[in-house]
């Protein structure tokens, strides 16, 4: 039995369905990505079957710790965020900016075509729509969009998974970005797995995503089915790894710039540049120009850079921040703080990745923690200082 399920109408397909709509996709010309396990973790790439899709696996994550494990069931969505975000597709590592090449006398340069494919990201979790959100803002709210940037994203289709187990590292409740999808996705799942079966109840967001589901076997969502896709996010929302308290956050951070507590998470920061690489709300690159041996061609690219970097800060003589403190303080106060003024919003969606992927386990929550506690300590001044 089949039912049309619009925006708000909740409908329930089976794995054989989930199968439909990835061939529904393909067929629709997307190019259809979603979880997959590799070298050892879950990342997104090409997937064209659901048995691709990671079945009885979940991660087990803390700072600076990711496993993967079995499950005792076979859950396809059963982990939560992995290294990658959605970021790498519509805001990709490397990209060409124009290229050059002379031609006998004349000098032609060109511009790429904007990119006209497009994703289909299936597995998209709320923190990670929020994150989208975020990037949205940031390359195409101001007067001089992101022409690469838009392109992908207004072509881009959205599965979201409302996720019904939280990581260790998760606090997106905090952040008021999950652990359930409220808008900006085509269609929403929440994958239920109890005595009544292993099945999605599916939601529409948008009138592509009422398209797509036409043709799938589907039926209409019993107040029992509603009921375990309540209790699944709610489960999750009760797990959350960490929490940060938000309360004033920006004020804070803005107040203790000069806060004994750099000095400490410098001495064990690597500079790495890890947090920035994995945050799928960081957007900061470098360009740098390419030319062949013979001097005929050449390029500019444009590639991921990151605020931990000495010459991220690079001023004719001289880097501005040079010190670890001073990188990691710029950081997480524009995350936590400086975001606000600029983009009207925080940059942080509490998805855990800065926490777990950072090789020495520093950890933002207790960092925004411990500058609070510092600064209310009663022999302290209000910048935290004896
Ligand atoms: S700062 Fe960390 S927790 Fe926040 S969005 Fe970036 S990676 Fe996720
Ligand atoms: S906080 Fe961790 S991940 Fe980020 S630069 Fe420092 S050592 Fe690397």
């Amino acid at each position: 039995m089949t039912q049309p399920a619009g925006p708000g109408k909740a409908a329930v397909i089976a794995r054989a369905g989930l199968q439909q709509l990835l061939d529904a996709l393909g067929a629709a010309g997307y190019e259809v990505l979603g979880p997959a396990v590799r070298d050892g973790a879950i990342v997104y790439d090409r997937i064209a079957k659901v048995d691709e899709l990671p079945a009885g696996w979940t991660d087990r994550q803390d700072a600076g710790r990711y496993r993967l494990e079995r499950r005792g069931d076979q859950a396809l969505f059963g982990f939560v965020v992995g290294p990658q975000s959605w970021k790498r597709f519509l805001h990709p590592p490397v990209e060409t900016l124009w290229s050059t090449r002379q031609e006998g006398e004349r000098m032609e340069v060109t511009a790429p075509q904007p990119d006209a494919t497009r994703y289909a990201f299936v597995g998209v979790r709320a923190c990670e729509i929020r994150a989208i959100a975020i990037q949205d803002q940031v390359f195409c709210g101001g007067p001089f969009p992101d022409v690469g940037y838009a392109a992908r994203r207004h072509n881009a289709f959205i599965v979201a998974v409302n996720c019904g187990e939280a990581g260790g590292t998760c606090f997106c409740v905090s952040m008021g970005s999950g652990p359930q999808a409220t808008a900006g996705f085509d269609l929403a799942l929440t994958e239920l797995l109890d005595d009544a079966g292993h099945r999605f109840l599916v939601e529409a967001g948008s009138a592509a995503g009422t398209a797509m589901l036409q043709g799938i076997d589907r039926r209409a969502a019993t107040d029992a089915d509603l009921a375990a896709a309540r209790a699944a996010v709610a489960r999750a929302a009760g797990q959350m790894g960490r929490t940060m308290d938000t309360d004033g956050i920006r004020e804070l951070l803005q107040r203790n710039a000069e806060h004994p507590r750099w000095d400490q998470v410098a001495e064990r920061c690597l500079s790495c540049g890890n947090c920035t690489m994995v945050c799928p709300t960081c957007f900061c690159t470098t360009v740098e120009d390419h030319s062949d041996l013979a001097g005929t061609s050449a390029e500019r690219v444009r590639k991921w850079d990151s605020c931990f970097t000495l010459e991220h800060s690079y001023l004719h003589g001289g880097s501005v921040r040079q010190s670890t403190r001073s990188r990691y303080r710029q950081w997480i106060t524009h995350k936590l703080s400086s975001w606000f003024d600029q983009f009207g919003s925080s940059g942080c969606v509490g998805c855990g990745r800065c926490i777990t992927w950072c090789p020495v386990g520093i950890d933002i929550t207790e960092e925004a923690a411990a500058l609070r506690t510092a600064a209310a300590a009663p022999n302290r001044g209000q910048d935290g200082t004896p």
